[in-house]
């Protein structure tokens, strides 16, 4: 099903001529429609088409292509591109068109690469697999029965499926590597702060981050690259370097990786735990210094993170009224019952269910005894990983408690959902980077998650890369 693209083959196979980019485009766009797997909301034809016409002529002219030019791309439908339909997955902007380009766009139209669409996703990236969609759940490519995982479920897909080359997602509690880890593809969460959210749709702004999704960790890094920058525009967003491609791309030398005690306790998948071990087992055979390490505040994180980032939510959508733009019901007779017919009709079950909770516990007297605490936990989470982190120099876990569920299986009951996250959210919480990658599987893909120093990238793709080389794809 993955056709292996990556970056370098595809500007080789430019350059040399064996591919036209109108061709490569074509292509693309055909496989998007004939899969038929629901990964994009909004495909961006012509101007693709458009574009790569001026590479392959760019091409003709003698000149060599960039790394990027003519990469396709795919981008998660909460990211705001210029003059294009940005639904966030919500009925209540399903004909929002953007007015301006997010940075990380604005990042990327200067690389050269070019937009195919956008995604499908969670409406509002609230989910774990693509189900609360206004536009339908994305079908798993390994499994057509199967979600994709979520939110950025279908940036995960259409990576998977050989659609484009390159995704951009976006990740508050999991939502890049939970769908890269049910789709067999590499995700990166940036460390919070590395990456401008300027133009992304907020869900929770402290924890939301964009990251790239990819078929291996070095694609991630070269879009990383890309995306990476100071922007004025974002005042969370810090002034950081890029990452040393040909630093990642080298041994890795003297680590100690952590293992959290009892992990395992939370995996109902066999298979998963099995994949894990043999990891473990090959790391040790390799002398890869490996240690037990307490993180006994997992779920505790879950805990948290399932009151912030509902209070946050709640404030993010409270400008969603449907007066400026947005979805306007028309059925209203006053202010009030504008309010409510707008919001109840434009927003799913899901979206109305955090809004809920969001605004009971900042509400008087209730928020003392939740969105309070759950600050002070994640204080607490955020001091043990700095005192883990000064004994090893990552930690691994499975990305997910299991493998891709069926359609369907936990729609009904949040709670389940909720602990898809279980092993992504610590990342979140603490504001550290986490990449998964794919791991070796006998049927549906699994995840290996790795965590690293906070702004360290740069060695957690580094990890990512010679796992993958000396561990995973040998
Ligand atoms: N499963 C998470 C949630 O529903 C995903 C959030 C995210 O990372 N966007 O909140």
């Amino acid at each position: 099903m993955n056709n292996n693209f990556t970056i370098e083959k595809i500007n080789r196979e430019l350059n040399n001529k064996i591919i036209s980019c109108v061709d490569l485009i074509k292509d693309c766009i055909k496989k998007i429609k004939s899969d038929n797997l629901n990964d994009f909301i909004t495909i961006f034809e012509n101007d693709s088409i458009e574009q790569a016409q001026k590479i392959d002529e760019k091409i003709k002219s003698g000149k060599k292509l960039e790394l990027l030019e003519g990469v396709p791309i795919a981008i998660k439908d909460n990211i705001l591109v210029k003059d294009h339909k940005t639904t966030a997955g919500s009925k209540m902007l399903s004909n929002y068109v953007a007015s301006y380009d997010a940075y990380v766009i604005k990042k990327l139209k200067q690389s050269g690469v070019i937009i195919l669409g956008k995604t499908n996703m969670d409406e509002f990236a609230m989910g774990s697999s693509n189900e609360t969609s206004f536009f339908g759940p994305v079908l798993n490519p390994h499994d057509r029965k199967r979600v994709s995982g979520g939110s950025s479920g279908g940036s995960a897909v259409s990576v998977a499926s050989g659609h484009c080359a390159v995704a951009l997602g976006s990740d508050t509690s999991g939502s890049i590597r939970q769908p890269a880890s049910f789709c067999g593809v590499c995700g990166l969460k940036p460390s919070y702060g590395r990456i401008s959210r300027n133009g992304l749709i907020s869900l929770a702004s402290s924890f939301d981050q964009i990251g790239p999704i990819a078929n291996s960790s070095l694609d991630c890094a070269i879009l990383f690259n890309v995306i990476v920058g100071k922007d004025d525009d974002d005042a969370t967003n810090l002034n950081t370097k890029k990452v040393n491609i040909r630093n990642i791309k080298s041994k890795i030398k003297n680590i100690t990786i952590g293992i959290p005690k009892n992990f395992d306790n939370f995996v109902t998948d066999k298979n998963i735990l099995e994949s894990f071990d043999k990891l473990i087992k090959d790391l040790r055979g390799a002398k890869i210094k490996i240690k037990e390490i307490n993180m006994s505040f997992i779920d505790e994180a879950l805990a948290a993170y399932c009151i912030i980032q509902p209070a946050e939510s709640s404030s993010n959508l409270a400008k969603y009224d449907g007066f400026r733009y947005g979805f306007d019901s028309k059925v209203y007779d006053s202010l009030d019952d504008a309010y409510k017919k707008n919001r109840t009709m434009g927003m799913g079950d899901e979206v109305k269910r955090r809004i809920l909770i969001g605004n009971y516990v900042l509400s008087s007297g209730y928020k003392e005894a939740y969105y309070n605490r759950a600050m002070l936990v994640q204080g607490d989470i955020k001091n043990k990983l700095n005192e883990i982190f000064k004994n090893v120099d990552f930690i691994i876990t499975p990305t997910t408690p299991t493998k891709a569920f069926k359609i369907g299986e936990k729609l009904k009951d949040p709670l389940k959902m909720y602990f898809s996250d279980i092993f992504t959210v610590s990342a979140s919480i603490a504001d550290i980077p986490a990449i998964s990658i794919p791991l070796k599987s006998n049927d549906l893909p699994i995840g290996l998650q790795i965590m690293g120093k906070y702004m360290d990238e740069e060695n957690v793709l580094k990890l990512a890369w010679n796992l993958e080389k000396n561990f995973i794809n040998k």
